[in-house]
């Protein structure tokens, strides 16, 4: 029996009943039965009236992260094995995939199972518990995995800043199972990488651009390619299969560079003449502009800009900045190939970036092609916060 409640504050129940998995301090009336963070509370409305069941966390702006609105729905282990099953099941179209063994299985709100992510990279499992919610219930969220994918280990890489907000300290290392070797070799659309889920950043490897990488193919074969924020080089060893002339992959960090390498090597294109530069973007591209230097395609993938609507501003003006240099550097109908990875910025917002950028570098722009993050990172229509990575191919004259 349940008997731990809070109550919302009269008006204040629109977004709850319109399933949003997240309840904000602000909208609390009070709370009885004196829960603990971590209990299960359910949520009625300012008439005493049952409108969802979640975890409270007093700790958190969020104060309760919803999980049903079914008031029969007890969070037990049956719940959370249905949820991560139904996640799972979502992803059969890859597992079914012969070329790729390397994605995500759980995408946290998006699939019901709010602050947990699973990722897949060939036969082992990282994750990250980033809510009090989940990691409440790790023993059965691992247990579930356990059983339903049968993976060699479990790698936790939960060291995120998002944790603190929640009262939680930063914790990673093997789970379950075997210790996962310092990289793990996937395959992603038929290319071979190596994946550092130790150190590497978020669970070690961008598997939201997969799909993005396929597609961008069609543009590389004979070119002359930048990669700037190339990470692992994930979008050089793509570029490279599909013929391209010549790839300048710039990152600030020469580790990341150093796996790009390895990763260009281990696909047998280690003989080529590609640059590897550890440098800063913003300040390369406008040293390549005073020089002149020309591309036929830049890859703009930079980390996210902007962590809430307080740095929107400034995230704006760095996304114009590099775009409008990238536009610059590109031949009269060169490919630009652009990211936005800020959830507060949205497709709209980049659009209108973009076309800043453009009047102000004094090209003419189309939209070729607009991109977005991978089918293993499903959106949620009740929480468009799960709509984070938009992005656009363009042609510049
Ligand atoms: N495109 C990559 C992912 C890019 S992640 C892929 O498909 O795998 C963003 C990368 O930008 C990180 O590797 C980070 O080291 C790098 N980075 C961040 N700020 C940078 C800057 N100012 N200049 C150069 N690289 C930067």
């Amino acid at each position: 029996m349940i008997t731990k409640q809070v109550i919302l504050k009269k008006g204040r129940e629109k977004s709850v009943k319109n399933r949003h998995p997240w309840l904000f301090s602000g909208a609390v009336s009070r709370v009885e039965g004196n829960p603990a963070n971590g209990d299960v509370v359910d949520v009625w409305n300012h008439r005493a009236r049952f409108v969802a069941r979640g975890i409270y966390n007093e700790k958190s702006q969020i104060r309760v992260r919803l999980l049903t609105w079914n008031p029969n729905d007890p969070i037990d282990e049956i719940f959370w094995q249905r949820r991560i099953s139904r996640a799972i099941v979502g992803r059969h179209h890859l597992k079914q995939a012969q070329d790729t063994d390397a994605y995500r299985l759980i995408h946290s709100e998006a699939d019901g199972v709010p602050g947990f992510i699973a990722d897949l990279y060939g036969t082992w499992v990282v994750v990250q518990f980033l809510s009090l919610a989940t990691e409440k219930h790790r023993r059965i969220i691992l247990n579930t995995l356990v059983d339903l994918v049968e993976p060699q280990g479990i790698y936790e890489r939960s060291d995120g800043d998002s944790r603190e907000k929640e009262g939680l300290v930063p914790v990673a290392g093997p789970v379950w199972g075997e210790v996962p070797p310092e990289l793990i070799e996937i395959v992603e659309n038929g290319h071979t990488f190596l994946v550092d889920v130790a150190l590497g950043h978020k669970t070690g490897f961008y598997l939201d651009q997969r799909e993005n990488r396929q597609k961008a193919t069609k543009y590389f074969a004979g070119k002359e390619v930048l990669n700037a924020f190339a990470y692992t080089g994930a979008f050089s060893v793509y570029a490279a299969h599909a013929g391209a002339a010549r790839i300048m992959n710039i990152d600030s960090s020469e580790r990341v560079l150093q796996l790009a390498e390895r990763n260009m090597r281990r696909n047998g294109f280690g003989e080529r003449e590609d640059i590897y530069a550890a440098a800063d973007v913003f300040e390369i591209l406008r040293a390549y502009q005073e020089n002149k230097w020309k591309f036929d395609v830049v890859i703009l993938d930079p980390p996210k800009f902007a962590h809430n609507n307080r740095q929107l501003k400034n995230a704006t003006a760095g996304y114009k900045d590099i775009n409008l240099l990238a536009m610059k550097l590109l031949k009269r109908g060169g490919t630009l190939i652009t990211f936005s990875c800020s959830g507060a910025v949205s497709a709209d917002l980049f659009q209108k970036v973009l076309f800043g950028a453009a009047v102000d570098a004094g090209r003419t722009v189309q939209i070729i092609e607009p991109l977005s993050q991978g089918s293993d990172h499903p959106v949620l229509l009740t929480c468009p916060e799960t709509a984070y990575l938009k992005g656009f191919v363009c042609r510049v004259w």
